[in-house]
């Protein structure tokens, strides 16, 4: 399966992508492989600009090149290196921190976490795909100093709502977002992005439920017990998901990105097919992410 997971090796990598020209390609491929049509005027026609591989609009003059308008637009340093970093994010099993990233790479680490932070907006969830079968849902404090609290109040920490689809007695999928207060409008928001209406929703009694059969019918809310005591599989999950998140990254800052991320490849742990050639689409199809957005 570790394999599987790998599906691009190193080896296979670099030879794929020896240098930037091999990369450009790469992108221009996928951007117009449903044809061209000019982002200024809508045409279909064009010719070649001043940059090889640069498209030119033969009615508006308009230029355009492989990065422009997607995740890569505007790099600042080499493109090889910036499919380094997709590369290694997405198929090392825990990503990789933009320290590392930085030393293999000889980047500024500054620059490595800034191109980090939008490949993770490449595997923000699309929500096309529900969870219908057997759904666990619980909420979480993430960061601070005491994760064991229970209760609800919030310090520091942030509070997360988390949900798994169980298959067997392993965990399929899952999503988790950070929400203000665990009350019913978040909630449900949550679930309504991740979850399909005929699932089989679990819940404890939590108030914030309450009401939700209306759009689950077969939802249950049991009785709460002992945090951790109930709902096994969630529970490993996110303990699982806090040790990833304070070994590798060490900080809760931008939490909803490191969601997304771990998520995105826990959710195809099992996929055969590439998880770099998928997210790679999804750099080319997202529009750009410029600092002043990563930041806000
Ligand atoms: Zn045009």
């Amino acid at each position: 399966m570790e394999k599987r997971y790998q599906s691009l090796s190193l080896f296979e990598f670099q030879s794929r992508f020896p240098n930037d020209s091999a990369c450009r390609e790469y992108l221009a491929q996928l951007k117009w492989s449903q044809g061209y049509a000019c982002v200024k005027c809508g045409k279909g026609r064009h010719c070649a600009g001043s940059s090889p591989l640069d498209r030119q609009c033969t009615s508006c003059g308009h230029t355009e090149s492989p990065t422009a308008g997607t995740l890569f637009h505007g790099c600042k340093f080499p493109l090889l290196k910036a499919f380094y970093i997709v590369y290694y994010v997405s198929t090392c099993k825990s990503g990789m921190s933009s320290t590392e990233l930085s030393r293999k790479l000889e980047l500024r680490q500054k620059t490595c976490w800034l191109f980090r932070q939008k490949v993770m907006k490449a595997m923000e969830s699309s929500g096309h795909f529900p969870m219908a079968g057997k759904v666990d849902v619980d909420e979480t404090f993430v960061g601070g100093q005491d994760e064991q609290a229970t209760g609800r109040s919030q310090g520091s920490k942030s509070l997360v709502v988390v949900a798994i689809e169980r298959k067997g007695r392993g965990v399929a999928r899952m999503y988790g977002k950070v929400i203000e207060k665990a009350d019913r409008k978040n909630l449900k928001a949550f679930m309504g992005e991740h979850i399909s209406p005929e699932a089989q929703v679990r819940t404890d009694g939590w108030s914030g439920y309450q009401g939700l059969e209306e759009v689950y019918p077969r939802l249950v809310r049991e009785k709460s017990e002992k945090k951790g005591k109930n709902f096994p599989q969630l529970h490993r999950s996110i303990m699982m998901f806090k040790a990833w998140l304070r070994g590798v990254h060490h900080s809760v800052r931008y939490l909803q990105a490191y969601i997304n991320e771990y998520t995105y490849r826990f959710n195809r742990h099992k996929m055969k097919e590439g998880i770099f050639e998928n997210l790679l689409k999804r750099m080319v199809a997202a529009p750009p992410h410029p600092y002043k957005m990563v930041i806000a």
